[in-house]
């Protein structure tokens, strides 16, 4: 209940439209669809799922708190976040969600420890962060007099498949993906909720993995990345294209998974000085090469709303 009336109140802070309650309670928003490339339209690696009233972040990527802002979710509101693996483009957001969401404003008030929860080293990174803010945090305690319990941090590990989170009707369970034999540990996630299911894929190549947990899913979130052929060969985008998902393979995982709706995340595009990006147009032709189904390419604030059927909304300004 108590999580209810606090939707209702940060709504009317913001203005928000009714819509956003009556449309059902499990949403998923792209945050940030790029990767490492700073992009004006593309923030960093991150998606936001609201499920029963809960707010969980998926990676934190640059510009969490900014794309937040433009959806009027008040970052202080985020339950947990749960990191796939340690590559700065999913971490480099967590010290602007864990400390901007302490704040006095309405887009912070965070009240309870900032939870977070992720593969090995996830306790590790954020006793780090601690260590660096620490005196943030000790002047912010003494001048603004913020609450001390809202800026805790409780980290969890984990080390395997399995369930990695719980409450009332929200589970969310991590599955280890391939993102390279050197970029471990790296998992993706599946969060159940209410008879329905999303699977993001985190960064991987091609993973059995991702099929299994993707299986009858309604929403199957993955990377890709994709280069122009004369520049695939290049030793740097050969390397890139080795720990990440060409949209043939993507295309297969899509095929057997088979989704109610799959989606593109986290576009890896790889251009030089003289080879430029490929395009979406092209990501696209490439997955129908080896998938004929319901396909969304993703952009930042891309949301989808779970329920009976997948509904796509695409950000307006
Ligand atoms: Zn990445
Ligand atoms: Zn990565």
């Amino acid at each position: 209940m108590r999580a209810i009336v606090a939707i209702l109140v940060a709504t009317g802070l913001f203005g928000f439209a009714a819509e956003s309650q009556a449309d059902g309670d499990f949403r998923v928003t792209l945050l940030g669809t790029a990767s490492p490339a700073p992009r004006v339209n593309r923030f960093g690696p991150s998606t936001l799922v609201e499920a029963g009233g809960q707010v969980l972040l998926f990676d934190a990527g640059r510009g969490v708190p900014i794309r937040m802002g433009q959806i009027k979710v008040p970052i202080g509101r985020i339950g947990v976040l749960f990191l796939t693996h340690f590559h700065s483009d999913h971490t480099s957001g967590i010290p602007d969600v864990w400390l901007t969401g302490w704040l006095g404003p309405v887009f912070g008030r965070r009240q309870q420890p900032f939870r977070v929860i992720g593969p090995t080293g996830t306790k590790e990174l954020m006793a780090n962060l601690e260590k660096a803010y620490a005196l943030d945090v000790k002047i912010r305690t003494e001048d603004e007099k913020l609450p001390p319990q809202g800026i805790a941090v409780v980290a969890e590990d984990f080390q395997a498949d399995g369930v990695v989170y719980e409450k009332d009707d929200v589970k969310v369970t991590a599955f280890e993906v391939d993102h390279g034999d050197a970029i471990k540990p790296a998992f993706g996630y599946r969060i159940d909720y209410n008879g329905h299911s999303v699977v993001i894929s985190g960064d991987t190549r091609y993973s059995r993995n991702v099929v299994k947990y993707g299986t009858g899913a309604d929403l199957l979130i993955h990377e890709v990345a994709i280069a122009r052929p004369e520049l695939a060969s290049a030793p740097f985008a050969k390397a890139i294209l080795a720990h990440h998902t060409s949209p043939q393979d993507v295309g297969r995982v899509f095929a057997e998974a088979q989704p109610k709706l799959a989606a593109y995340t986290h576009l890896v595009f790889l251009s030089n000085e003289q080879v430029p990006e490929a395009t979406v147009d092209d990501v696209v032709a490439q997955t129908r090469e080896t998938y004929g189904g319901p396909l969304e390419v993703g952009e930042d604030l891309t949301s989808f709303e779970i329920g009976d059927t997948v509904i796509v909304h695409r950000w307006k300004q």
